[in-house]
């Protein structure tokens, strides 16, 4: 007995090595589909950010950092701050041809080319960064992104959120709705539009701009992120108010951008590399906003002395009615922006809900 016992084991872990390298085999298999399992990858990163921009221009490199990482560098990534391969506002159309295999942006700057792309950044009033991931994971979101690029040979991946904007700079206070009229104001987008509804005027400065153009007057007030770039960018140097809440901007979403061809050709694991840390870049640049926003904040109150002030309330009510008058104005003019306002509607009615018996029943005592 004590003979053969040695002679089972050996069996027993012939037959393991067996099964072992038959299942490797099989995994390599289906992981490398139609491609070569070891071959390796150079490919190119293109972002709207300046090279090494705070928190946007770090996550693309994060990202970059972590693919090469978990695929031992068999994919390899090379990223461009704006300029240095296409301008900023040709990411999209460089990864579509394939200039650049990926790219980092902001879908809203896409809404000429594809007007639902004004849905999945930010719009006014519209979603917070933990309702959009909800709506992006779990409600959909996800699909309809992935339509709406498809025809472009572009596949999107939510990639960073700024959380909740600040309101911006103003040397006035605005004090009702009356304020606004002929206030000319530096904020792009639908934003924008809700301000020229609401009688003023509205402009797009790239950031470089912004800072003379509020201190020579050229503009009256500007809106920028939050605290942390807002500082960085000296603006509490040149306005005196600093309003609260980003009604315009309640959470902005990010886009790693992936050439679909490209994406294709990928290995299935190196696939699910590429997928892994978009989502860890995710979480990564909406934590790092809220850490370094916390910072700021606190760093312009106590040493700046800037006076924070809040947008009353029938302010934000009256910006309201016209925001939901823009955005149906906007996406009436585009089946696919229409399918996909209605979807993010929907999914936030029915979200915030359970917010008030969630999160907002919390808040009181969270404090
Ligand atoms: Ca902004």
């Amino acid at each position: 007995m004590t003979s053969r016992l040695p002679i089972r084991i050996l069996a027993m872990c012939f037959v393991a090595s067996l099964m072992l390298s038959s299942c490797g085999t099989d995994s390599k298999d289906k992981a490398s589909g139609s491609a070569t399992p070891s071959k390796t990858y150079t490919w190119k990163l293109v972002t709207s950010w300046a090279p090494k921009f705070p928190v946007l221009g770090e996550g693309a490199e994060k990202f970059a950092q972590w693919v090469d990482s978990a695929s031992a560098g068999r994919l390899r990534i090379k990223v461009y701050g704006a300029g240095e391969l296409v301008p900023g506002l040709e990411v999209f159309n460089a990864v579509s041809a394939g200039t650049a295999e990926m790219g980092h942006s902001a879908s809203y700057y896409w809404v000429g080319k594809v007007p639902s792309a004004a849905l999945f950044a930010s719009f006014p009033f519209g979603l917070n960064a933990q309702q959009f991931n909800a709506w992006y994971y779990g409600g959909g979101g996800k699909d309809l992104w992935e339509e709406a690029y498809a025809p472009h040979n572009v596949m999107p991946l939510l990639c960073g959120n700024t959380g909740v904007q600040m309101g911006g700079w103003f040397n006035k206070e605005i004090k009702s709705v009356a304020d606004l009229k002929g206030l000319k104001m530096r904020i792009p987008g639908w934003g924008g539009k809700v301000i020229t509804k609401a009688g003023g005027s509205s402009v797009t400065l790239a950031a470089p701009e912004i800072y003379t153009s509020l201190e020579r007057g050229v503009i009256d007030a500007t809106e920028w992120i939050g605290p942390y770039h807002d500082y960085k960018l000296g603006l509490h140097k040149v306005a005196k108010y600093y309003y609260y809440p980003g009604w315009h901007e309640p959470g902005t979403a990010f886009e790693l951008l992936v050439n679909k061809k490209a994406f294709e050709s990928l290995p299935s694991d190196l696939q699910e590399i590429v997928r892994t840390a978009a989502a860890r870049a995710n979480i990564w640049v909406l934590s790092e906003f809220e850490a370094q926003n916390n910072t700021y904040l606190q760093k312009l109150i106590n040493e700046e002395k800037v006076q924070l002030k809040e947008f009353p309330k029938d302010v934000l009510v009256e910006l309201k009615k016209l925001a939901k008058e823009v955005a149906e104005e906007e996406t009436a003019k585009d089946a696919q922006a229409k399918k996909t306002y209605e979807s993010l509607m929907a999914f936030k009615k029915n979200i915030l809900e359970w917010n008030k018996k969630s999160e907002d029943a919390m808040r009181p005592y969270l404090e």
